[in-house]
């Protein structure tokens, strides 16, 4: 990365940083996915119960293969052969786990986690639930505000997410949701047809936590993830 660029980038990071500890989330740089996973690895303890959200940065990072290294219980919903049953006992069992693991679609420099979710498991984990909740970030999802966050998923995070889940939606086939082109008033609510598929179902504002130092945000020195 251009030098110029690089440092531009900081400054945005140590804001967005600065204001996630202000609203009562702790808030940690590193510079690559091996030492996201390696402060990751420190951060767990073994024998605990963890769970994650779905994430290809998760994946991406490493992190996941940690938590299938047999020193956590790890309620993994990837496991090969679960039944439909099965995979949801997992989802709400994880909401009792111990660190729960996860991206963010976006996180804004005023300090606010942004997240859309579909099913709503990732985002219920989020609010409530598990003790603590660990959340790895590629430098890609810091965004200037609310606003830019909500542009950053229609445009971005859910029609990827769409091709990558095999979502029949106008974003997977289109590459951007329909709500920009018909309604730029109104971002955040589901558009009304035309998208029954949606993965757009609950979107989730992060703001100033009441249970300081609960979420953990790990924000990665690399572009990560949707
Ligand atoms: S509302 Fe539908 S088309 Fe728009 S981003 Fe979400 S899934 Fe895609």
């Amino acid at each position: 990365m251009d030098a110029n660029v690089e440092r531009i980038l900081h400054i945005r990071i140590k804001r967005t940083m600065a204001a996630l500890e202000k609203n009562n989330m702790r808030a940690f740089y590193v510079p690559s996915s091996k030492e996201a996973a390696a402060l990751v690895s420190t951060l767990l303890e073994e024998g605990e119960t963890v769970a994650t959200g779905g994430s290809a940065t998760l994946v991406q990072t490493g992190i996941m293969e940690i938590l299938r290294s047999g020193k956590y219980n790890f309620l993994d919903r990837g496991k090969k052969g679960l039944t439909p049953e099965e995979t949801k006992e997992i989802l709400h069992k994880a909401l009792l786990s111990d660190t729960y693991l996860t991206s963010s679609n976006a996180i804004t420099e005023t300090g606010v986690l942004y997240n859309v979710d579909g099913n709503s498991n990732r985002v219920a984990a989020m609010l409530y639930g598990p003790k603590r909740v660990i959340v790895v970030a590629g430098q890609n999802k810091i965004v200037p505000d609310l606003s830019a966050a909500v542009v950053r998923v229609k445009e971005t995070a859910a029609p990827a997410n769409c091709v990558r889940l095999d979502k029949d939606t106008f974003c997977a086939k289109n590459g951007r949701c329909m709500r920009p082109v018909c309604d730029k008033a109104d971002l955040m609510t589901l558009p009304a047809g035309g998208c029954e598929d949606t993965i757009c179902c609950n979107s989730v504002v992060m703001g100033r936590q009441r249970n300081a130092d609960r979420i953990i945000v790990i924000i990665v020195g690399e572009d990560l993830g949707f």
